[in-house]
């Protein structure tokens, strides 16, 4: 199996992973920078992560026993897929997705079937009911929004795949990792007795993708069947830290996100004047396709320029395509310059 990467280069404007181009605020650094102070270095940490698991449940209005955290919204992928998945057992997605649905099914043992997006790159529920119907998955998984397309799901979408996960015995992941970013949430549908789990992130709209630090809401039953599998003592003591001092900033987190909402506009009516195919985006990112010029090349001339964006050029469905991270308007006007002066 080839790996996964991401390629980390170093350049003067970086758009490429989808990043909060700002740090989290300066008095949560202080709060932290005093709490470290405290770790009892020489104990194992809280096994279970009780006070974050608390802020997040508070944060969402759900109990505790609900919420599963991890290192990543990938590690809470990964044990989810260790724990329904495996061999013998298959996990569904629809494609162009986030690459990793498919590839921690694989690493984990789980068969793959990968049905398709419809052609504007929306989920079409035709196709959901067919891989449901002919594969019955064990592990079903959404992406609102949608990474890399940028497109949300709507409630008819997901209840419908909900449906039929209930009634096939699978488990419905919802990954919102560009969650608030987006109109509506899952979270809402989440319930002890619903098939359904929802992913999030701190390395977004957190701005704190240094923390590895992801978690799920989902029915009890199934948060104590993942703590099963998942490693004791996964979450390092400074983690869960940084993690429950960060929830005390929701309002500078939300101030960030609609800051970046509407710089995503202003990126997207800019791209709109130029010769580029673009697709609508509830994410901190926008994908666009040159119309005239070849995408791996134009990637090329970004990064000439020392500006990164994600290339997903030569992947089935999305030739030519790459795409950009909102970033701060400083950036992004350096990417829509250099974007005009290289196509124009
Ligand atoms: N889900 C999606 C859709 C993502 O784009 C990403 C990050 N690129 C992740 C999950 C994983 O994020 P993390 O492990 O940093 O929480």
């Amino acid at each position: 199996m080839p790996g996964y990467h991401s390629p980390q280069v170093e350049v003067e404007v970086r758009l490429n992973t989808n990043e909060s181009p700002t740090p989290p605020p300066a008095a949560w650094r202080a709060a932290y920078a005093a709490a470290v102070a405290d770790i009892e270095w020489h104990r194992y940490p809280d096994r279970a992560a009780t006070a974050l698991r608390r802020a997040v449940a508070g944060l969402h209005g759900v109990d505790p026993a609900q919420v599963f955290v991890a290192n990543g919204s990938n590690e809470v992928l990964q044990t989810v897929l260790l724990t329904y998945g495996g061999p013998g057992r298959l996990a569904a997605m629809w494609e162009p997705t986030y690459a990793l649905h498919a590839h921690i099914a694989r690493l984990t043992g789980t068969g793959v079937v990968q049905g398709e997006r419809a052609a504007d790159f929306s989920t079409d529920r035709d196709e959901v009911r067919r891989v449901f119907d002919e594969a019955s998955p064990s592990v079903a998984f959404l992406c609102s929004p949608n990474n890399p397309t940028g497109m949300v799901d709507d409630e008819a979408t997901v209840g419908e795949a909900l449906a039929l996960a209930a009634a096939g015995d699978a488990l419905l992941v919802v990954d919102e990792a560009y969650g608030q970013f987006a109109p509506w949430s899952a979270l809402g549908l989440v319930g002890d007795d619903v098939p359904l789990v929802v992913t999030r992130t701190f390395s977004k709209t957190w701005s704190m993708a240094a923390a590895r630090l992801g978690y799920l809401i989902g029915p009890a039953p199934i948060v104590a069947e993942l703590e099963k599998v998942v490693l004791p003592y996964h979450l390092d003591a400074a983690k869960q830290l940084a993690g429950t001092l960060a929830l005390d900033y929701v309002d500078e987190m939300n101030d960030r996100v609609a800051g970046l909402v509407e710089e995503r506009g202003r990126l997207v009516a800019r791209l709109a004047d130029l010769p580029v195919d673009h697709w609508p985006s509830g994410a901190n990112f926008v994908l666009f396709r040159p119309q005239r010029a070849d995408g791996g090349q134009v990637w090329q001339a970004l990064l000439d320029r020392s500006i990164l964006v994600r290339n997903f050029s030569t992947l089935p469905r999305l030739e030519g395509c790459l795409r950009v991270t909102v970033g701060t308007p400083d950036e992004d006007d350096a990417f829509l310059d250099a974007l005009t002066e290289i196509l124009t």
